[in-house]
């Protein structure tokens, strides 16, 4: 289908497409595309937009980024699809290591994943061999890499379920959540919440650490800043802003 890039829902149809376009190409799990529908409404909800609190915890997940040991991010069917070339980016910046993690794990949907990242540039994708468990979660659910998950200090999970980053950070990892749903479990869950369209979040982070990077910012800057991130109060001001609407129309 066509749509005019004059369209005022241009940028939304889009992302359907991509992710419908996704689950043919077997990339997307068919649940993916309810995840997608409810992520929409979300965003909805927020104004389809950045808002400030979404733009500090992208800021704040940067700096815990440019400052882990070992930074991995995990991938599934709808990040890939979306923001294959950012995944990469971000992986090549950092460095870190980019793992596929699907809740609807199949051989064959791993493969096609870890395809669709090579072809954008990835040099290394981690988890067709999964070589290990996250503890408390169902075997199918639970399995990853030992390079990868296991050993990661700081985790990026865009669109992750609520069971996985809970375990991931009863590990003892910071865990950096991307989900408009500011309610999930996920979101509750994380050490940082960015309640913000993954499409949107990506390139932002990628811009704050090179920000960061250009003006030389120390670590004990960064880690003041990180310090005085409180996640919960950042979901409450998310909330709030929700509740207060915007009726008026652009
Ligand atoms: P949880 O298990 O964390 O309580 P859930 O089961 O509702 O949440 P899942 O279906 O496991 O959530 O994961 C999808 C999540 O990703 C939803 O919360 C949805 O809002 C969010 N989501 C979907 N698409 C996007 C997107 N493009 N950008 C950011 N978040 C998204
Ligand atoms: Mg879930």
């Amino acid at each position: 289908m066509h749509v005019p890039k004059s369209h005022p829902r241009y940028e939304s149809l889009k992302k359907r497409e991509k992710i419908i376009d996704g689950m043919k190409a077997g990339i997307v799990a068919e649940a993916g595309l309810i995840a997608h529908g409810r992520g929409e409404a979300f965003d909805y909800l927020i104004g389809e937009r950045t808002i400030p609190e979404a733009e500090l915890a992208e800021k704040i997940a940067a700096y815990h980024l440019i400052m882990a040991k070992h930074p991995v991010i995990s991938v599934n069917g709808n990040t890939a699809v979306l923001v294959p070339d950012e995944l990469v980016k971000l992986s090549e910046l950092l460095p870190a290591n980019l793992e596929i993690n699907l809740f609807y794990r199949s051989e064959k949907r791993v493969r096609i994943i870890a395809e669709l990242l090579i072809k954008h540039g990835a040099k290394k994708v981690l988890g067709e061999k999964p070589d290990a468990t996250i503890p408390g979660l169902e075997h199918k659910r639970g399995v990853c890499s030992e390079e990868g998950t296991m050993r990661a200090d700081v985790i990026l999970i865009p669109l992750e379920d609520g069971d996985r980053a809970m375990a991931l950070k009863k590990m003892g990892k910071t865990v950096i959540a991307i989900d408009l749903n500011p309610l999930s479990r996920t979101s509750k869950a994380a050490n940082i919440t960015i309640v913000d369209d993954v499409v949107r979040a990506m390139p932002r982070i990628i811009e704050d650490i090179k920000r960061a990077r250009e003006k030389g910012l120390g670590k004990e800057v960064m880690k003041g800043d990180i310090e005085a991130f409180d996640n919960s109060k950042n979901l409450i001001c998310t909330l709030k802003r929700i509740k207060n609407g915007d009726l008026s129309l652009y």
